[in-house]
């Protein structure tokens, strides 16, 4: 059974040693369990934070334990009631090839009503984000700004689509024009904009001449600086990831403007506001269908970056981090 181990704590940028692969006998289940190969490993941005020991709203993954990650598997072998050889499940199996379930962490997946791998994306955890937060924190009116960074990845794509679908005009924000292509072209985004461009600010504010009413924040960093002079009065800020920043090491770059930001907080009655998806879980029934009729509809539309065996999974998951990805960054492990 191949696993892949937390070798080390990155400082700074991850590293291919910070990874440790092993061979380990493949599991028996034992009564309740079951016994799974996975298919698909799901790489995403929040693993950074797993890696590091600093204190989080999860806990750390520890050195010479298994990387943790969302998963599709199939069952291999069951002695739990509710599961039968052959059944296709999104579990929490993390980083390898085997794992064993007691059930609480599956959800079976009907592979006739849906590419199994949109549950990582689309249909799963990421797309699930981007719904919940921008309905329930951003709250997009129809005419209104919403603008979103990272835009061709799985939040924010569905981000950029589901502000479409509630009227309002979508500013996607990506890296590269292949990327902002796909935003524009595929995703539907009014506006794409290149952050690698020299006169991105400029290009920002061009493209928001009625101001920005929400921003989904995905990165922070240069973005931030560009959107943060032209949020609107009463605009929302669901904070969701600041993933430009997740590879630094010490004090941030730049002047502290703390208490500039905490002026317009106060003369824009500014909403911004963090959050957690799992907060909102109670809203994943609707969730799941809103977004497959959306999908089925064609009004929403993914893309899927999948990469072969599950060695791949180190560097795909480095190179994510700044920005190699083209979509939904998922290993196929089998
Ligand atoms: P993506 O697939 O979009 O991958 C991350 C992307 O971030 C990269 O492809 C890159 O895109 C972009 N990026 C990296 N560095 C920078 C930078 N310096 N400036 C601008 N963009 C940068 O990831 P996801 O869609 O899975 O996740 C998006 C965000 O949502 C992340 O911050 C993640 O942590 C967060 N998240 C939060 C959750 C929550 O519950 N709060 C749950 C799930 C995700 P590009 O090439 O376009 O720059």
């Amino acid at each position: 059974n191949l696993q892949i181990l937390l070798a080390s704590r990155p400082v700074g940028r991850p590293s291919p040693d910070n990874f440790e692969f092993v061979h380990t006998p493949i599991p028996s289940p034992g009564e309740g369990q079951v016994l799974l190969k996975i298919r698909y490993l799901s790489l995403d941005p929040y693993m950074r934070g797993r890696m590091s020991a600093a204190k989080s709203y999860a806990a750390s993954v520890e050195i010479g334990q298994v990387m943790e990650g969302g998963t599709v598997a199939e069952v291999l072998e069951s002695r739990h009631p509710d599961y039968a050889a052959g059944d296709r499940v999104l579990s929490y199996s993390g980083w390898q090839a085997h794992a064993l379930s007691d059930g609480t962490d599956l959800r079976k997946l009907d592979p006739q009503q849906a590419p199994v791998t949109t549950a990582l994306g689309v249909l799963g955890m990421p797309g699930f984000t981007a719904y919940a937060g921008l309905l329930t924190l951003g709250q997009p009116k129809p005419g209104e700004t919403v603008v979103v960074a990272a835009a061709s990845g799985p939040v924010g794509a569905a981000v950029g689509q589901i502000a479409r679908i509630k009227a309002a005009r979508a500013v996607g924000i990506a890296g590269g024009p292949d990327k902002c292509a796909l935003v524009r072209d595929a995703f539907g985004f009014d506006v794409a904009l290149d952050h690698r461009s020299p006169t991105f600010a400029e290009e920002l504010q061009a493209a928001c001449p009625d101001g920005i009413d929400v921003y989904f924040e995905n990165v922070g960093g240069k973005v931030w600086d560009a959107v943060f002079p032209l949020l609107n009065t009463f605009a929302r800020i669901p904070v969701c990831g600041l993933v430009a920043q997740y590879n630094s090491t010490g004090p941030f770059d730049g002047p502290d403007r703390l208490p500039i930001l905490m002026r317009d907080v106060l003369t824009k009655s500014l909403t911004i506001r963090g959050f957690i998806q799992r907060e909102f879980h109670a809203q994943r029934p609707a969730f799941y269908r809103e977004m497959a009729q959306w999908i089925a509809e064609g009004r929403v539309k993914y893309q899927e970056d999948i990469v072969d065996g599950l060695e791949s999974a180190p560097e795909a998951f480095i190179g994510m981090l700044e920005g190699r990805n083209f979509g939904k960054l998922i290993v196929q492990v089998s």
